[in-house]
């Protein structure tokens, strides 16, 4: 009955993101437009019922949980929600816990998530100027991140720094980010922009995009760069910088070919899930969960239905010069 969840293309699906918000106390240029309109309320699933969708999918093999959003540290009552999944850190069927955030709330949180079992989290930081910071967030301030981080690190939680790429935005800060990282002690990972709606029409992505293979080019100047082998299942590539012992990633959805060994799905927030991020496929499992309160089968059903489905790669391509396989759903809402 509990069969892992295994794809028709012998992938087995053992890593879960979750949205729990579509909003957000930032407006970052790249993620959403200045007046989003949000999800009526009732449309979001309950903490109750995000906890049942997160234990069955647990049940079923998922072993890695990643919190997402739009912001997950907005969400009214979410310290709730990480307090419940840590029985599935006790008994052992969940390995990790963990959440991307922009760091915002993290002075708040930070001790809570730890006693939760949280130990690592990605902050989301494109930049260490106040007054870009201030531009590519629109809302955001600098130093309420930078006051998170190191409530975060002062936790005992393990910081790993998100970066977008974002040609004439921070190129010449990636030495910058590169050091400050690396006297802290946290490992970077540098995103390419990815076509997923927001301002798309008249903001081009084509305009601010930044390929890796030059970031990666530039590092290869100053540092010993050493490649290192890929074990997440996921798309990013990874190499130690050898004089700082560091570990930088590079997320290339875009340029590289990751989907033979995928092993994730995301999960929205009211409930439909995603079987790759770049196609528009999806199955709502909201109704499976609300018709049945007293069993889960008819969600694991639902579960097993749609991991059926998930397609053997995706259809980005900016190599072609037009936004091919651009989607217009907002990163927030499937969480990023
Ligand atoms: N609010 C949290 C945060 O910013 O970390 C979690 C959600 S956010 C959608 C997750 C990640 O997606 C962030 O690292 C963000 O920089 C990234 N992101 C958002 N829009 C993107 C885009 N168009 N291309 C590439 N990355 C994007
Ligand atoms: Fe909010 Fe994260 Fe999107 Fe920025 S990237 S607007 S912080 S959800």
């Amino acid at each position: 009955m509990t069969a892992p969840l295994i794809d028709p293309f012998a992938r087995a699906i053992t890593y879960l993101r979750v949205s729990v918000t579509d909003r957000c106390d930032f407006r970052c240029v790249y993620c959403m437009s200045e007046n989003m309109t949000f999800l009526p309320k009732k449309e979001l699933l309950t903490l109750e019922e995000l906890d049942r969708m997160c234990s069955t999918f647990i049940g079923l093999g998922v072993q890695k949980l990643r919190i997402t959003g739009g912001e997950p540290l907005v969400r009214r009552g979410i310290m709730g929600f990480f307090r419940s999944m840590t029985r599935h850190l006790d008994s052992g069927a969940l390995k990790e816990l963990t959440l991307t955030t922009n760091g915002s709330q993290l002075h708040k949180f930070a001790d809570d998530l730890y006693a939760a079992g949280v130990r690592r989290v990605n902050v989301s930081l494109d930049t260490l100027d106040e007054a870009k910071f201030a531009d590519i967030t629109r809302w955001g301030r600098l130093k309420q991140v930078l006051n998170g981080i190191d409530a975060a690190q002062k936790a005992g939680l393990r910081v790993k720094i998100n970066a977008v790429a974002v040609k004439g935005f921070n190129e010449d800060e990636l030495p910058g980010i590169t050091e400050w990282c690396a006297a802290r002690d946290m490992d970077l990972t540098w995103i390419e922009v990815m076509p997923m709606g927001g301002d798309i029409e008249t903001d081009s992505r084509l305009g601010q995009y930044w390929s890796l293979k030059d970031v990666m080019a530039t590092y290869g100047e100053s540092y010993t760069v050493t490649e290192l082998p890929d074990n997440t299942g996921g798309p990013a590539r990874y190499v130690r910088l050898e004089e700082t012992g560091q570990k930088i990633g590079f997320i290339t959805p875009l340029s590289h070919n990751f989907c033979e060994s995928c092993n994730r799905v995301r999960l929205t927030c009211t409930g439909e899930l995603f079987m790759c991020l770049g196609q528009e496929d999806n199955a709502s499992l909201r109704d499976a969960l609300r018709e049945h309160q007293d069993t889960e089968e008819p969600l694991r059903q639902a579960i097993r239905a749609a991991i059926e489905h998930k397609p053997k790669g995706h259809d980005f391509d900016y190599s072609r010069q037009k936004q091919d396989g651009q989607m217009s759903r907002h990163m927030s809402h499937t969480g990023g």
